[in-house]
């Protein structure tokens, strides 16, 4: 398998450190509001590379935090505390808005398919690994104290911007926010690891600490999470490009200068999701979320389908047209499945299996594309295979893909069904007249019977599915 890795900017062959077993650990939601359909985006990719890593028979363990504190609004060390923000808003306290909002991340997952990661871990529950670690960094010279605040100290690094070859002057935090530069770094890019010197006084969530009684920067929290229970060696890390720099970077920063030794083989970074006007946004107009596309009766699986289309390493843009083009594609491919689900178990065609399956394989051995990983989807369906070896293999695809397809084309069989079951005797026996009559060619006593049927109030069509019924409103 290859994978493209932001480190080295190349697809690289995926060797995981262990044989057979892959650590992974994901950046979580920041639990202040709904998670946005962009949000979601790099969760379904990066639930597609889980399930694809076990599809091929690796033994995954996977991690992912959730920030419950900690987060500014800035992703720097600026900015509100968005913890704090989301409380204000809903006159609640922190603790209960992490509640709410973690329980409501989770309900869009599932709704998404997206499964949730072996180790989930809150922030908030961790703080005592954090302050160890911190320690160990103040200890081995890579963090000072200045102003109150902890700071992990750039200057101690022989690379700092390990993604790109940045301009410090543009990407340092505080001069990029265009805010004052904190005056206590010694070091422009320097970062916070533990927050004595609050600029917010109503900080709700402190403890006690070697430094005094504060609270922990953002970064220090994914490194702590994923050391401890995935050990000195992680092979990937996930989360969407924004988190890049400086959050990634900061957390390779720390986590090596905490181990010594190079940390995490694999970063797997997901391109934005962005509607027509820009950037994807919490507070920008219509806040897409997944109960927004429910509302709007998009079933969620269509948005992770509409996500599927297209590669993770290529922005994508969201509108309503190409969510309907989504959803019309899906439909389409549903309806198709359908009567496979029908009719007696066959041998299965081994060879057109095998053909098939390895084209799959292909096509998410290469980076993930999904893209092309759904083009097999349809040769399956042109295929000469008989019905069961496309339903096998359909069903393996879909372990990955998460579309739901074979049960939603069994439940569009169930609706139609349950739809001609409320039809009288007197039509259905006129259908069966009718399909007698078309079998036999007689295509004038065939439109007769259906002005019949038509004048007891229903509507007969030949679908892909058979003969459908329906009541004239
Ligand atoms: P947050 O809740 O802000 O910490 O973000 C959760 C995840 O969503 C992180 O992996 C972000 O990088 C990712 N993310 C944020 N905005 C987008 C977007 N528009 N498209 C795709 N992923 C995003
Ligand atoms: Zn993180």
């Amino acid at each position: 398998m290859y994978l493209y890795n932001s480190l080295s900017h190349k697809k690289e062959e995926f060797i995981p450190h262990e044989e057979g077993k892959v650590s992974m650990y994901t950046c979580g939601p920041t639990v202040y509001h709904y998670a946005h359909i962009g949000n979601l985006r790099s969760y379904i990719m990066e639930d597609i590379l889980e399930k694809y890593l076990r599809f091929v028979g690796y033994d995954v363990k996977r991690v992912m935090n959730i920030t419950d504190v900690g987060h500014l609004t800035s992703d720097g060390d600026t900015g509100d505390d968005k913890m704090l923000k989301g409380a204000k808003r809903e006159h609640k306290t922190v603790m209960e808005i992490a509640k709410f909002y973690t329980d409501a991340f989770f309900d869009d997952c599932k709704k998404l398919n997206i499964k949730t990661p072996d180790v989930v871990v809150p922030a908030t529950t961790y703080i005592d690994e954090f302050i160890r670690v911190i320690s160990s960094l103040m200890d081995k010279g890579y963090a000072y104290e200045a102003g109150g605040n902890i700071y992990f100290d750039t200057s101690k690094l022989d690379k700092y911007y390990v993604f790109n070859d940045f301009n410090e002057d543009d990407l340092a935090v505080g001069v990029r926010d265009g805010v004052e530069a904190d005056e206590n770094k010694r070091n422009k890019a320097d970062f916070v690891l533990w927050f004595t010197k609050s600029k917010f006084d109503d900080q709700e969530l402190k403890w006690d600490s070697p430094w005094g009684v504060g609270y922990p920067g953002w970064h220090i929290e994914c490194s702590c999470i994923s050391m401890k229970n995935l050990g000195e060696y992680l092979d990937i890390h996930c989360g969407g490009i924004d988190n890049a720099f400086p959050h990634h970077t900061n957390e390779i920063a720390q986590s090596e200068a905490y181990l010594g030794h190079k940390w995490c083989n694999y970063w797997f970074h997901i391109l934005h999701l962005n509607t027509d006007d820009g950037k994807m946004s919490k507070s920008k107009g219509e806040f897409l979320t997944v109960s927004l596309l429910e509302e709007k009766g998009y079933l969620p699986v269509i948005y992770r389908f509409f996500c599927l289309q297209s590669h993770y390493r290529k922005s994508l843009v969201f509108s309503w047209d190409n969510l309907d083009n989504a959803k019309t594609a899906y439909n389409k491919l549903i309806e198709k499945i359908a009567p496979l689900t029908q009719g007696s178990a066959e041998d299965i065609d081994k060879a057109e299996y095998d053909r098939l399956m390895q084209a799959f394989r292909d096509a998410l051995d290469s980076d993930v594309n999904t893209a092309m990983g759904i083009t097999v989807l349809y040769d399956v369906l042109k295929s000469k295979a008989n019905a069961s070896t496309k339903l096998a293999l359909i069903g393996e695809f879909d372990k990955v893909l998460g579309c739901d397809l074979i049960e939603n084309a069994k439940k569009l069989l169930e609706e139609s069904a349950k739809a001609s079951a409320d039809i009288p005797a007197e039509v259905m026996e006129l259908v069966e007249q009718r399909k007698e009559a078309r079998k036999a060619k007689d295509f004038a006593l065939a439109d007769e019977l259906r002005d019949k049927i038509t004048a007891l109030g229903y509507e007969v069509k030949e679908t892909r599915q058979g003969t459908e019924i329906t009541k004239i409103q």
